[in-house]
């Protein structure tokens, strides 16, 4: 899975899905925190209307007061002007009457006789206000937003009548009228007056109410959720756009990091697990009758794509590292299992592995290799060790020993890449190997006109050190003619075969054994 965060197609998929759930987790955020902003400005505007409510009493109640200074009981002419002129100087109190003793109207400023006589006080709820001498009582028909407020002196009361519906008229922002409901009363069961513009459909409401601590006043607001969620909606596309932007600058970020290049240890550790390193096998043949004589296992890496890595791309990682140890030895596991058949038919049959000088000479090698070699049923005698003169060989003592004990056992030792690396010549004597093998490098420069010196030099070496030698890389019949030539043993090369799988290389030989 996280192979694929590495594809181009990875990458974009990182992308646009969370790009996608930024825009998700901004829209979401947007609506929550729009919707909360309006309902607290529903609140804010309950709040303000027991506010207008409250003050629209305070006045009436101030009125009051004032008309107390300048009227006297009794329902004279001179303080019915009196009341008057306090009524046109107060806009919001449609009348004030003068009450008698036992709290019934005895006149008015405006309202005429009969009105007067049909109103009867002791039919009237009635509500406290703090003040006991202050009463709040329905004056209208208990929806028309009309109430009375009674102040009552030593010898006579006076009421002002006022109208609150007045006040629910512009209280909501034009979009929310349509679907909203505005109530004003002395308390949640005694509504006066009510603004109901739900058009017969109240469910879906957010209210708000409240009750003033001063006086006998109930307001409350609803308004439909709905019209909440879509009221005032013109920063969203700003948000959405900041959202989003940074959604898409994370999302890129995430996906630069899951696509990042995995660490190549990491890689081949989990290559080995999988069991992806292979070997393949390329013949070692008799240059004078081209017959296969042997095999080099060389590791591959199969990718499950089926993709093949070259060594030279992973090798020096798994030296580095140290993994090349527990390959080297499934490399040594497998190419035994799939050629012993082989090796146990021709005794003279040899196969041969790489094996880096460090390993060789550590403490678990010689018996690592012994336990593997036994376990395959295979003689020693046909397993070829190839130590790469490429690498420096750090522990020349414990190098010579361990080379002594695998051939008292019966291994064979060949000096890989010999001449290219930097331990000269005198170490072919040192470390006491049983073959030589010449790099394709110097096999390279050989034809007809020269550019055999070192070929000569080894050849001759080996010769006086009894040992054999095999020529790598050869391509062209002219290259083999002039290693015979020159005395070398064997040769390899694609001349006669590139590596292949094991299966593939025996049944070559078992084809060249019929034939
Ligand atoms: P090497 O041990 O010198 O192996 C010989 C290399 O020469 C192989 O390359 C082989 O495919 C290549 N070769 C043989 N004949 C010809 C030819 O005619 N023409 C050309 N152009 N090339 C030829 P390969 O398999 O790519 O391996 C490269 C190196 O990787 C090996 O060089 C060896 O040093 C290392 N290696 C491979 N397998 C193992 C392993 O199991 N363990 C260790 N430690 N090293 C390994
Ligand atoms: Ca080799
Ligand atoms: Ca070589």
């Amino acid at each position: 899975m996280s192979d694929f965060f590495k594809t181009k197609l990875g990458y974009a998929t990182v992308v646009v899905v969370l790009s996608i759930s930024a825009l998700l987790g901004t829209k979401f955020t947007y609506d929550y925190f729009h919707l909360k902003q309006n309902k607290a400005y529903l609140e804010d505007l309950n709040a303000r209307l027991l506010v207008r409510t409250e003050l629209a009493a305070d006045y009436a109640i101030l009125a009051l007061h004032e008309a107390t200074l300048s009227v006297a009981d009794g329902c004279s002419a001179e303080n019915i002007a009196n009341l008057s002129s306090i009524l046109y100087s107060r806009g919001n109190i449609k009348d004030i009457a003068i009450l008698d003793q036992s709290g019934n109207i005895s006149c008015t400023v405006i309202t005429n006789e009969d009105a007067v006589e049909q109103f009867n006080l002791a039919d009237k709820k009635t509500f406290l206000s703090v003040n006991d001498n202050i009463k709040f009582l329905e004056a209208g028909r208990g929806e028309d937003g009309l109430i009375g407020i009674s102040w009552q002196f030593e010898t006579f009361a006076l009421m002002a009548l006022i109208n609150l519906d007045t006040l629910l008229f512009d209280i909501f922002p034009p979009d929310w009228r349509d679907n909203s409901v505005a109530s004003i009363g002395f308390d949640a069961e005694n509504l006066i007056g009510a603004r109901d513009n739900t058009m017969a459909a109240p469910e879906g409401l957010v209210t708000y109410n409240a009750a003033s601590k001063r006086y006998p006043l109930f307001v409350e607001l609803s308004v439909k959720e709905q019209q909440l969620i879509t009221h005032q909606r013109d920063n969203e596309l700003a948000f959405m756009l900041g959202g989003g932007g940074i959604g898409l600058i994370i999302s890129l970020l995430v996906a630069q990091l899951l696509s990042r290049p995995i660490n190549p240890v990491t890689l081949i550790k989990r290559g080995i697990s999988d069991e992806e390193f292979v070997p393949y096998v390329q013949p070692l043949f008799d240059l004078k009758n081209r017959q296969i004589i042997g095999g080099e296992a060389l590791m591959r890496w199969v990718k499950p794509d089926g993709e093949m890595i070259p060594p030279y791309k992973f090798i020096p990682i798994a030296e580095d590292s140290g993994l090349i140890v527990p390959m080297t030895r499934t490399i040594i596991r497998q190419t035994l299992n799939q050629v012993a058949d082989i090796l146990n038919r021709d005794h003279s049959f040899k196969i041969s592995f790489n094996i880096i000088p460090t390993d060789l000479a550590s403490d678990s090698f010689v018996k690592d290799l012994s336990d593997i070699v036994g376990r395959a049923n295979v003689r020693p005698e046909q397993i070829v060790l190839e130590i790469t003169e490429r690498q420096e060989i750090e522990d020349t003592n414990k190098t010579i020993e361990h080379i002594q004990i695998l051939k008292d056992l019966g291994f064979r030792v060949a000096l890989d890449d010999t001449g290219t690396g930097h331990n000269g010549l005198s170490y072919v004597q040192d470390l006491q190997a049983d073959i030589i093998k010449i790099d394709k490098k110097f096999v390279d420069f050989i034809s007809d006109d020269g550019g055999d010196e070192i070929v000569q030099m080894l050849v001759q070496l080996a010769k006086r050190m009894k040992m054999e030698t095999i020529a790598e890389g050869i391509e062209t019949e002219d290259q083999a003619r002039i290693l015979t030539k020159l005395g070398v043993d064997q040769g390899q090369g694609y001349l006669v075969a590139k590596p292949m799988p094991p299966e593939e290389f025996c049944a070559r030989v078992n084809k060249q054994r019929i034939a």
